[in-house]
């Protein structure tokens, strides 16, 4: 037997008995004719007593361990004189009597400590010793945690598991495909699933009802933000079910979720239409943790000759602002660097209007010159403004100014401390648009996927004026990021049809690309529809994390790259002849 008990479980009450132990030695130390050990394994960390005087061979045998040595002890639990409190095990020492060396180890690369010298580049290639850190080891026990908490919820509910192929036919999920060459059908390529939307679909077509998977989605992103060519989405897709039923049943998990796994009374989520998301908070994913709403003053500015302001409303754009509560005495610096950060290329303003409500009831602005103190304090009131703050304020187009405002509402919040982190803002946006129009080419392409099924209320506007047509599509928003999406799909053939076309599909691509879909279409498809939560991000946002590498045991680098196997490479030339691709010369 290697072990009786785990590196984390011995306490007081076992004190006397006689265990074995097995793991790697995280460090040792020579202290006054000892040599102490501390044994680590996934459980925890215990400290090994050797003493010179009770076993000299023994003693020496343990000081020459090396970091990360495998070994078995046999020894007997002692209460220990200097308790280490940081630790479950910190009561105790195992007084060893036997050391077994199972394995010997390199120096590693970096400390495998929470607090670790390895810069991520190193530890994502040596992976294996990254995940011995409590900190990341932690990580995905609570994943395991997070899914089988999913699982429990979901088969309450009689959802059925079922796994769908890897190997499929392109679906649009608005990415780039991974592409697999075919051997035996050369020249012809299986698509890697951007997600199983359309095998879920064609699940509830085949009456399965609820069902669910946790499952892996690839998409040949560029790199953008914190994603990974392939992540691990909870698809979830209900028959006979109107969005209410989706609203509860999803919030329902959620909330099961937290209370299983940390144990906290997450209440009934809220939900926010998507226009009132962009009008107050410059985006469809707004963090609610604090307030500080965008304020549009178009309709009730004081008339003045300042030029910015006229011109912007004259030309259909937008003048609002926020309220940076406690910051009228932030310094000539600290102003210019709000306005750097709005006039940034992504966000384009071209500056920032201050006025400052100072704490000794003084009222300063930058357009002085153009409005009288009783005109700024006017102005102050839409902010609710009070002694001590300052009302920042924009003027262009409505798009860029409500993106700004909405990134300068969280940058004033990082800097402000504004969001205490034990809170969480989970709640559902709703009524997306349908369509959405590409900036550049002004081509009208679906805002979510092609199968989302319009507003009924809606239809009216679908020939003439097809932005204006909302989809029954929501999202699931979590302190500031997107967690789930998903929308009642379109269960009727013809209205498929339609969406296909005006998404300007023509009959032949439509039967080239989803015919296998619209035909299954025409036998009864029942009124359906679904979500996919990220996995990868509830975990982050749960374990309190940065980055959504952390919560996979192994991840790529943002640029695609797998450091550890040392992914992609080029393959022999045989491979490629197998596979009819022709390499570059
Ligand atoms: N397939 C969608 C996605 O991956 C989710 C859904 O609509 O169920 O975003």
């Amino acid at each position: 037997m290697y072990r009786t008990h785990t590196c984390g479980e011995l306490t007081l009450n076992q004190v006397g008995q006689t265990v074995t132990l097995s793991g790697w030695v995280q460090k040792n130390r020579l202290l006054g004719g000892m040599t102490f050990v501390d044994l680590r394994d996934r459980y925890g960390i215990t400290q090994l007593v050797f003493n010179m005087e009770r076993n000299a061979p023994l003693c020496e045998q343990a000081n020459a361990l090396g970091r990360e040595y495998v070994i078995q002890v046999k020894g007997t639990v002692a209460e220990r004189t200097n308790k280490n409190p940081n630790i479950p095990t910190g009561n105790i020492e195992i007084i060893a009597d036997e050391l077994t060396l199972l394995n010997t180890s390199e120096v590693p690369p970096f400390l495998i400590e929470n607090d670790t010298d390895g810069s991520e580049e190193l530890r994502l290639k040596y992976r294996y010793l990254d995940i011995r850190r409590p900190k990341l080891k932690d990580v995905l026990v609570k994943r395991a945690q997070i899914s089988k908490a999913v699982r429990e919820y979901l088969d309450a509910k009689d959802f059925i598991e079922i796994e769908t192929p890897n190997l499929i036919k392109s679906t649009p999920e608005g990415a780039r495909d991974f592409l697999v060459p075919s051997r035996l059908v050369e020249g012809s390529f299986y698509a890697l699933p951007q997600s199983p939307q359309i095998l879920k679909q064609l699940l509830m077509v085949a009456g399965m009802d609820r069902y669910y998977q946790i499952v892996k989605c690839f998409r040949d992103e560029d790199f953008r933000g914190d994603r990974q060519p392939e992540f691990t989405q909870v698809d979830c897709e209900m028959s006979f079910v109107h969005q209410e039923d989706i609203f509860e049943t999803f919030g329902g998990m959620v909330r099961h979720v937290f209370k299983k796994v940390i144990n906290y009374e997450l209440p009934e989520l809220n939900r926010l239409k998507y226009d009132d998301a962009l009008r107050l908070y410059g985006s469809d994913k707004p963090d609610l943790r604090f307030d500080c709403p965008i304020v549009e003053l178009n309709q009730m500015l004081p008339s003045s000759e300042f030029a910015v302001f006229n011109n912007t409303i004259q030309n259909g754009g937008l003048v609002a602002g926020l309220n940076a509560s406690g910051c009228a005495a932030y310094s000539r610096k600290q102003l210019d660097e709000l306005t750097e950060f709005v006039k940034v290329s992504h966000r384009g303003l071209s500056g920032l209007v201050n006025i400052r409500f100072n704490e000794d009831g003084s009222v300063k602005s930058s357009v002085d010159k153009f409005y009288t103190e009783e005109q700024l304090r006017l102005i102050g009131t839409a902010f609710n403004a009070q002694k001590g703050d300052l009302i920042l304020i924009a003027a262009e187009k409505t798009a860029k100014v409500r993106k700004s405002l909405g990134d300068l509402r969280l940058e004033l919040a990082k800097r402000n401390n504004w969001i205490d982190p034990n809170k969480w803002s989970v709640l559902w946006v709703v009524d997306f648009p349908l369509f959405e129009q590409d900036e550049e080419t002004g081509a009208i392409t679906f805002a979510h996927h092609p199968f989302c099924s319009p507003h009924p209320e809606d239809l009216q506007y679908f020939d003439t004026e097809p932005l204006r047509v909302r989809a029954q599509t929501y999202d699931m928003v979590m302190n500031g990021n997107e967690v789930l999406s998903g929308s009642i799909r379109i269960h009727n053939h013809d209205v498929q049809e339609k969406v296909f076309k005006s998404l300007g599909l023509t009959p032949e691509e439509q039967e080239k690309k989803f015919g296998f879909m619209l035909n299954a279409f025409r036998y009864g498809a029942p009124p359906h529809g679904g979500c996919a939560f990220g996995l990868d991000r509830v975990v982050m946002l749960m374990t309190g994390g940065e980055t959504i590498r952390d919560t996979m045991a192994f991840p790529k680098t943002s640029g695609g790259r797998d450091l550890m196997m040392d992914a992609p490479t080029p393959v022999d030339k045989k491979q490629l002849d197998e596979l009819g691709i022709a390499t570059k010369q």
